[in-house]
């Protein structure tokens, strides 16, 4: 049996960072176990066919049908391959704000108040802009100032200002509410993943290992310990020795899934499923939140918007040939170009819902083609009361866990949501915008709530967040404890957006990273 220091299962966000930095010093054995392949290819490296990867490249996870949203099933798509998510992700490049850390250290996270986590960003980043106090400038994720964006993007925070909302060049600095261009995870006009900025530069180095297109199938545990897990590739099962201990990074629906294909979380249901159970854990795979999301939508009769037509589609066709030649160009382009922050709720204590400015008409997440012109707004629910659960739907590692976001289960999301519908279409009706000639693709009467909530149900869905589904706490509850470790099992951290007590404000890939970046040190301490 091979056997290492360290296997760090799922090569994404957090788990490429994680093994990055846990091999980068040469000292330790380490094998990072990845589902899908190398991911080294120009459809992820290009930002622009970020929507091909979307609706083809991942794993097209469904959600159970959903109460909230009249019974349809939500689309869940997650990325499979080194860099997981940010493979395939916006790359718009956003913390969460202060308040969110501070809470988590509230909730009993001890040691993640903003101020715990900052110098952890910090490490991690590579802004193009420089250091400062809240900015890295040394570390291996490269973020960058979006070098094209599109005339509507610009318009859209010309909008916001012309109704005296804030604006601001950096969501990341000292305030996060406003309006503004997002800066993106890119370097050089090419997506960075969290495999490129950990794992490629190390990919030879003789104490690494790199295992892709395997399948953790489960947990090796003997006596209290996890000593190894058991992995297939091309249909064969085997199992791999970690002398110190496995880090799981598979993310918010395959960490649970595993840790319960091991036989730990909920007794009954893992019974049902006919797995032996080995601790009987409530949480695992509770706790599931996501930011529900309302896309509105308008065409426009100006074609300066991205757009299928045919005059798009050869100006796209022109932009690739510009991106593969100078790596510039409407190819860069993250789509979410610009965005905001900003309190609907009298009462919020920092901003309750997020905005993602599209520079073109999207329908069902893009897998529908609309052959216009227009621009896209999305207004999300950053801290959502429902709670959902990740379940198992069989024993077989490969089958798809069972999703049930429970969208919109508490009235109060659908309140912030209404809420930010509406700003989005004061937005679009200011001048600015009003420029490019846009008719709203799905109007509705925005003063009667009924007709509001009907069209939310009718069309919202995932901003592709989930988070929370093993619950970092200090309580005894918690599926891990503040230093990442599963509780009563040793040799065993868990990093991902899965610990995430409460969703944090914002997009949820540089949180992951972060909480990466923590693990390793955390690991590393537990060495001494
Ligand atoms: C379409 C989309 C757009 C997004 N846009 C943004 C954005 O613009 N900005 C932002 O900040 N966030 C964005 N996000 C969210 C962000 O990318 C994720 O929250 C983040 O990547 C999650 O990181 P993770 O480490 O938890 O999981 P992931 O990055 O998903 O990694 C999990 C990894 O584990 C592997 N794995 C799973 N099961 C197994 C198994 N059994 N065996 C071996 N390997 C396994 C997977 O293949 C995957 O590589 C977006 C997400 C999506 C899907």
């Amino acid at each position: 049996m091979e056997s290492f220091d360290y296997i760090v299962i799922g090569g994404g966000s957090a788990g490429s960072a994680v093994a990055g930095r846990l091999a980068v010093d040469g000292t330790r054995r380490v094998c990072l176990i990845e589902a899908g392949g190398r991911n080294d290819n120009i459809l992820v490296k290009t930002p622009g066919f970020m929507p091909f990867l979307l609706k083809n490249a991942n794993y097209r996870y469904e959600t159970v049908p959903q109460k909230g949203l009249n019974g349809r099933t939500g689309y869940q798509p997650r990325g499979k391959g080194l860099g997981g998510s940010s493979a395939i992700n916006a790359m718009v490049y956003i913390r969460g704000g202060r308040w969110d850390y501070d809470n988590w250290a509230a909730m009993g996270c001890t040691g993640w108040a903003y101020d715990d986590v900052l110098p952890y960003f910090k490490r991690a980043e590579a802004n193009e802009r420089g250091g400062d106090d809240y900015h890295g400038a040394g570390g291996p994720l490269f973020v960058s100032d979006q070098h094209y964006a599109n005339p509507t993007s610009h318009a859209f925070v010309e909008a916001a200002a012309a109704l005296q909302l804030r604006t601001t060049t950096d969501f990341n600095g000292a305030r996060q509410d406003g309006f503004g261009i997002y800066q993106v995870t890119q370097r050089n006009g090419e997506r960075w993943t969290s495999a490129r900025a950990y794992v490629e530069p190390i990919r030879d180095q003789g104490n690494f290992t790199i295992r892709t297109d395997t399948l953790v199938e489960r947990l090796v545990i003997e006596g209290g310990r996890v000593t190894g897990v058991q992995i297939r590739r091309g249909g064969a099962s085997e199992t791999l020795l970690a002398r110190r201990g496995v880090v799981l990074s598979a993310g918010a629906f395959n960490s649970p899934q595993i840790l319960m294909l091991s036989g730990i979380g909920p007794a009954a249901h893992l019974k049902a499923h006919g797995i032996d159970v080995v601790l009987d854990r409530t949480e695992v795979g509770g706790n599931l939140q996501d930011h529900i999301d309302y896309v509105s939508g308008w065409e426009t009769t100006s074609d300066v918007p991205i757009g299928s037509t045919l005059k798009g589609s050869l100006r796209m066709a022109a932009a690739i040939v510009e991106h593969r030649r100078k790596r510039t160009g409407v190819m860069t382009t993250p789509y979410a170009e610009a965005g905001g922050f900003w309190s609907v709720m009298p009462d919020s204590p920092a901003p309750d819902v997020q905005w993602h400015f599209v520079p073109a008409v999207l329908e069902d997440h893009g897998r529908e083609k609309v052959k216009a012109h227009g621009f896209s707004l999305h207004a999300c629910v950053l801290r959502p009361e429902s709670r959902g659960t990740v379940r198992l739907g069989s024993a077989d590692a490969a089958a798809a866990p069972v999703i049930d976001p429970n969208f919109l289960d508490d009235d109060r999301d659908m309140a912030v949501l209404r809420a930010g519908v509406r700003l989005s279409h004061r937005i679009a009706e200011a001048p600015p915008l009003q420029a490019f000639g846009p008719t709203d693709r799905h109007p509705v009467d925005l003063n009667d709530d009924a007709a509001l909530n009907a069209m939310i149900r009718a069309r919202a869905d995932t901003v592709y967040h989930p988070v929370g589904t093993c619950r970092m706490g200090s309580d005894a509850e918690a599926v891990v404890d503040p230093t990442l470790k599963l509780n009563g099992l040793e040799g065993l951290w868990v990093a991902d957006a899965s610990v995430m007590p409460k969703i944090v404000s914002g997009n949820t890939n540089a949180p992951s990273i972060m909480i990466g970046e923590r693990c390793a040190d955390f690991v590393m301490a537990a060495e001494k």
